[in-house]
């Protein structure tokens, strides 16, 4: 089943589309990375799906249920932009807040039990303004995890996090998917991170779905090459051709050339390029990873020409 399914949704600001006539699907049990430029619509799309802004038309369910569903929607954890906590409280005090707002049954288990998960059972009476980011960042996630979420939606969570906690956020989510089965949405503009976490993948630019795939759809679609930077790229382009019968020699700009055919090493082209009187600076097996992907779905990235 779908945790979330979006159809042909739609929301404009004045008369510019935020979100125009979007498409998506995400499975039960994904961990969804959201990703798309700045402006792209992210942040929009999930503040519809939290039921945070309404949306001008289209269609959402949430595990196959209308998403105004009350039953539903109690299961849908959020962090959207920072975490909204009071800093001169501490991680349970502001826990409480929440708590005790949303009218939640045996709230000091809960709290403990999210603590936990989270790594901030040990806080105890320091306040949030003496949390580091990381900290501050799992105390948001600890909030969103109140009342035992299906879903749950984070915006942009890895920003500004340093390495340690980008460690123990990407633990956190591991658990979370793996151990209680939760599904969850993450964009980002890490995707380094992303791709070490992710299962399934949606790219959206200018509010509209470009591409939707799984972690094993983009490692087959990521091209590995030998990349060969030295001079005289395109004069040695043609040897190459013609001694390797290559098909698919791509010259990036004038002095890089990409063979994607699976015919040769890296040893044999040095080997023959030194033979003819070549030097080549760096010869290497360059694999594509999901910025690269990217890049090259925007539009952007090395730009390399068949020859
Ligand atoms: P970023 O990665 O920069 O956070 P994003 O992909 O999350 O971007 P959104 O914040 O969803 O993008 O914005 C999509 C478009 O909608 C942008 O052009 C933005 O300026 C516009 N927009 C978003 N919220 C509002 C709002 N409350 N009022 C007017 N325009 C808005």
């Amino acid at each position: 089943m779908e945790a979330i399914k979006l159809h042909d949704l739609s929301k404009s600001y004045g008369k510019k589309y935020a979100v125009n006539h979007l498409d998506m699907a995400v499975p039960e049990g994904a961990i969804y990375g959201f990703i798309g430029q700045n402006g792209a619509g992210k942040s929009t799309t999930q503040k519809l799906i939290c039921g945070l802004t309404p949306s001008d038309s289209g269609e959402m369910r949430l595990y196959g249920e209308a998403s105004d569903n009350a039953a539903i929607r109690s299961r849908v954890g959020m962090l959207i932009e920072s975490a909204g906590v009071y800093q001169s409280l501490t991680a349970q005090e502001n826990m409480k807040l929440y708590g005790l707002a949303i009218g939640m049954d045996h709230l000091q288990e809960e709290m403990n039990r999210v603590l936990k998960l989270v790594g901030l059972s040990e806080t105890g009476k320091k306040k949030v303004k003496q949390f580091s980011l990381g900290m501050k960042q799992r105390l948001g996630i600890a909030i969103a995890l109140l009342g035992n979420p299906r879903l749950l939606i984070l915006d942009e969570p890895i920003n500004g996090l340093d390495p340690q906690g980008i460690i123990e956020f990407r633990e956190i989510i591991l658990k979370l998917n793996h151990e209680l089965g939760m599904t969850i949405m993450i964009s980002s503009h890490i995707l380094g991170e992303l791709s070490k976490i992710a299962t399934h993948y949606g790219i959206i630019k200018d509010g509209q779905m470009v591409k939707e795939m799984t972690k094993e759809d983009l490692e087959s679609t990521c091209q590995n090459y030998i990349c060969v930077r030295m001079e005289k790229a395109k004069m040695a382009a043609d040897c190459l051709k013609k001694e390797f019968g290559l098909q698919q020699l791509k010259l990036a700009g004038e002095e890089e050339l990409h063979i994607l055919d699976n015919v040769c090493s890296t040893k044999e082209i040095n080997h023959f390029l030194f033979q003819n009187g070549y030097t080549a600076g760096e010869i290497y097996m360059h694999r594509q990873d999901l910025e690269e992907y990217f890049l090259g779905l925007m539009g952007g990235g090395a730009n390399a020409q068949l020859v």
